[in-house]
């Protein structure tokens, strides 16, 4: 393989689009020296191109980021603590959300899972609740009554 006016016209081209050397010489059949080499011979210079910009770029978030994880991770232990606690009592937000949209009717499950005739109630929901009202009463007020006795529990340990 060696220089002509097809390969050096296509060198320019890929030395503009701002390719790596290596990548340029694998495309016409040079090694990364021969790239370099020719480039030099026929007087193309580095230049900061588009693609090379782009690169950049994420590089600088990079350096900023040591303090984004930090506030990440606060978020998140926060979230963690939490959760327990809101899954027993009501369904998460993001379930409301969903839901809503759906409107579907009270998730309170009837009979036995296994059984044919298992079906859920059915009713009208209570406000956001995935349950109606009757239900709600059975859903979250017993839960909440339990968790106040572990706590106390916990507290004269
Ligand atoms: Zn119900």
């Amino acid at each position: 393989m060696s220089w002509n006016d097809s390969n050096v016209a296509r060198l320019r081209d890929l030395w503009d689009q701002g390719l790596p050397t290596a990548q340029i010489g694998k495309l016409l059949g040079f090694t990364k020296n021969a790239v370099v080499g020719k480039a030099h011979r026929i007087g193309l210079e580095r230049r900061p191109s588009p693609i090379r910009r782009t690169v950049i770029k994420p590089d600088r978030k990079k350096a900023r980021s040591p303090i984004m994880p930090k506030l990440n991770f606060e978020a998140t232990k926060e979230e963690i603590k939490e959760t327990p606690k809101t899954q027993q009592n009501f369904q998460p937000v993001i379930k409301n959300l969903f839901t809503k949209h759906i409107k579907r009717g009270c998730e309170w499950p009837k009979g036995h899972p296994d059984e044919s005739d298992f079906k859920f109630c059915g009713k009208d929901r209570f406000e956001d609740k995935p349950y109606c009202l009757e239900h709600c009463a059975v859903a979250y007020v017993i839960p909440e009554k339990e968790e106040t006795e572990k706590q106390q529990i916990t507290q004269s340990i």
